[in-house]
């Protein structure tokens, strides 16, 4: 089992939620970052538990402010080769920055994830069309749309480009993220908890991975077990990891 996406930076008393994972069958966590200081503690926690924890950088639509954006990039830019992968990066189209703005970091994120030969971690809200049109403009090879909630024809594009789809806690009560599981190829699926983000008012943890696998296997019909196995397998080819 691997949690494909997490915020430990986020997550109040990092030692025990590691514990907790490793106690739950976990065998490494991606920890992804949003912005130069969330990246920054990314980091520092991925050098504490190494080969357990695998960072990625990235900038968060949320966290675009436009006098932060240069620093932010640069940072990432630094970074990045070192790291497993770009992310979390991405469209919101619900949220305030200027959707022009979040357009031309995007594009910036991308091309770096090109020239690094690093794969994407993509967050996408109320944009999906436009999210997956610029990623495969860009010639990105490998993404993933995580807690993908999109339009079915957003996703047989995506998919049809070779790209993934992660899937989190919340199958369990949305129903596009559920008709998204249902619609991807368990072969192009990895699995996630979005760590510390509350489902149904309770704060996640990594090792709710298994939650994600239980909901995932109701809907594909297998065993959680095969659940397991085969998004871990997903999980190491997307990320190289081996
Ligand atoms: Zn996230």
């Amino acid at each position: 089992m691997i949690d494909g996406h997490a915020h430990l930076n986020e997550i109040e008393d990092i030692e025990a939620a590691i514990t907790s994972a490793k106690l739950a069958g976990l065998n490494a966590i991606i920890a992804v970052g949003m912005d130069v200081e969330s990246n920054q503690a990314t980091l520092e926690i991925a050098d504490r538990f190494p080969e357990f924890v695998h960072p990625a950088v990235g900038y968060h639509p949320w966290s675009i402010a436009a006098d932060q954006i240069e620093r932010n990039l640069l940072f990432i830019e630094e970074k990045l080769p070192s790291c497993i992968a770009l992310g979390e990066v991405g469209l919101d189209y619900k949220t305030k920055v200027k959707k022009k703005i979040q357009r031309e970091v995007f594009e910036r994120l991308l091309l770096m994830a090109k020239r690094a030969a690093k794969p994407v971690i993509i967050h996408s809200r109320f944009s999906h069309a436009r999210t997956y049109e610029m990623t495969a403009q860009a010639g990105i090879q490998r993404a993933v749309f995580h807690w993908f909630t999109g339009e079915k024809d957003v996703l047989s594009g995506l998919l049809d480009s070779g790209y993934f789809i992660s899937v989190t806690p919340a199958l369990a009560y949305s129903p596009f993220h559920r008709e998204a599981a249902a619609f991807a190829p368990m072969e192009r699926i990895l699995a996630e908890t979005d760590a510390p983000v509350e489902y149904e008012g309770r704060v996640s943890s990594p090792a709710d991975l298994i939650f994600t696998l239980r909901e995932l296997a109701g809907i594909k019909g297998i065993s959680i077990e095969d659940a397991a196995i085969i998004t871990e397998r997903n999980t190491r080819s997307f990320y190289g990891l081996l």
